[in-house]
C-alpha cells in the first residue's frame, strides 16, 4: 500500500483529559498533537498525519454548530486528497456526532470517530490504542465506502448501528442489532461482511437550527408533558414502547401534531424495529402509521432525531422526509 495520508481532528473528550488542579477531576485540555505524541507506534505507519487542533470540549458540551462545522473541515481534508479522517472525541457523545457526520458526508473516504472510556491518569488507558486503530482504519482502503464508523476496543461500528451500551466499561460501545462491522488486529482491518449502501443527505445546516423534540412513552403517562412539548417543536420523535405502541392518552396530541408537524414513530427500545401491520388498537403502530406519523423503521430515537434535524435544516418537505426515513432506516 503505498503512503497514506489521514486528516486527524481532536474535539476532546476523555481521551484527550488530565486532571484540573482547581476542580481535582479530570478535563479536556491535550492537542491533537499531543495525543498523537502518546503513541509513537503512529510513526512506524506508512501513514501521512494532517494534524487539526478542532476543539477542547466534553462530549456533552458539542452542538451542531460544531458539528457542522467538522463536517466541512473533514470534505475540506477530503478534497485536498486525504484518504480518511480521524476524529476524536467524547464518548458520551460519539454515537451521535457519528451518525451526524455520516448523514453529512456523500463521499467514499471513511471518517472513524473514536475516544478513550478510561482517561490518560489512568492505569491501562485505552486512548492510544482507540487511536492507532482508529488511524490504520482511516488509512485502509477495505473502509472506502463505509461512510462514518466508530472504532473502540479494536471494533469497527457502522455510524448508523453503534450505542454507547455501558456507562463505563472499557467495552461500551456495541451495535446491538447487528454487531460490528469488523476488527483490527495485526494492525490490519477485517471486515465480517460485505458494506450495506448508505444514504447521506451532505448540505449546510444554516438558518435557525430547526427544534426537534424527543419524547419517550413511559409507563402511566396522561400525555400533558408530550402536548406541551409538542407545540414548541418543529419536529417530533416519537420513541415508542416495543415495536411502536403509546398509550391511548397520547393518540389525540400525536394526530394533530403530525397534521403540523412531522412525527417520527421509533422505538424506545434501540434494538429492532417499529412495526407496520401486526397490532390495531389506539396508539398502536398501525393506528399512528394511519393518523400520520411517519415509520422510523430500525433508527433508534437519538438517531432519528439527527436524520430528521438534518432534514428540517435543508428545508425538506414532509414527503420528502417521509420518503428519506424509508430509505435511511431500513
Ligand atoms: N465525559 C466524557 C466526554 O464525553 C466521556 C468520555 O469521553 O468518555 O467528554
Amino acid at each position: 500500500m503505498s503512503t497514506r495520508t489521514v486528516a486527524i481532528f481532536s474535539l476532546g473528550g476523555t481521551i484527550a483529559m488530565t486532571t484540573d488542579p482547581v476542580t481535582g477531576g479530570v478535563v479536556p485540555a491535550l492537542s491533537a498533537q499531543e495525543l498523537l505524541d502518546a503513541v509513537p507506534v503512529l510513526r512506524r505507519l506508512d501513514v501521512d498525519l494532517r494534524v487539526h487542533d478542532f476543539r477542547r470540549l466534553p462530549g456533552a458540551s458539542l452542538g451542531f454548530d460544531d458539528l457542522s462545522a467538522l463536517a466541512d473541515a473533514v470534505a475540506d481534508a477530503f478534497r485536498a486528497g486525504c484518504d480518511g479522517a480521524v476524529v476524536t472525541q467524547g464518548t458520551d457523545t460519539i454515537e451521535e456526532t457519528a451518525f451526524l457526520l455520516d448523514l453529512l458526508h456523500a463521499g467514499d473516504q471513511p471518517i472513524v470517530v473514536t475516544g478513550a472510556m478510561r482517561n490518560p491518569t489512568q492505569p491501562g488507558a485505552d486512548g492510544p490504542a482507540n487511536l492507532q486503530a482508529a488511524v490504520i482504519a482511516a488509512a485502509d482502503p477495505a473502509l472506502r465506502g463505509a461512510g462514518t464508523v466508530v472504532v473502540l476496543g479494536d471494533e469497527i461500528h457502522a455510524a448508523r448501528t453503534v450505542r454507547k451500551s455501558h456507562s463505563t466499561s472499557p467495552a461500551a460501545f456495541t451495535s446491538p442489532a447487528t454487531g460490528p462491522l469488523g476488527r483490527l488486529y495485526e494492525g490490519r482491518v477485517h471486515l465480517h461482511g460485505p458494506l450495506a449502501p448508505r444514504t447521506a443527505f451532505p448540505g449546510p445546516l444554516t438558518g435557525r437550527a430547526p427544534r426537534v423534540g424527543l419524547y419517550t412513552a413511559t409507563l402511566g403517562d396522561d400525555g400533558t408533558l408530550l402536548a406541551a412539548m409538542a407545540d414548541a417543536c418543529d419536529g417530533l420523535v416519537m420513541a415508542a414502547f416495543g415495536a411502536g405502541h403509546v398509550p391511548g392518552s397520547f393518540v389525540a396530541t400525536l394526530e394533530r401534531t403530525a397534521s403540523r408537524i412531522p412525527v417520527i414513530l421509533v422505538s424506545r427500545i434501540g434494538n429492532g424495529p417499529v412495526l407496520e401491520a401486526t397490532y390495531g388498537f389506539p396508539g398502536s403502530e398501525k393506528d399512528l402509521l394511519g393518523r400520520g406519523l411517519i415509520h422510523g423503521g430500525h433508527l433508534d430515537a437519538y438517531k432519528a432525531r439527527l436524520l430528521l434535524h438534518v432534514l428540517l435544516a435543508q428545508g425538506r418537505r414532509t414527503d420528502e422526509i417521509a420518503a428519506a426515513f424509508r430509505t435511511t432506516a431500513r
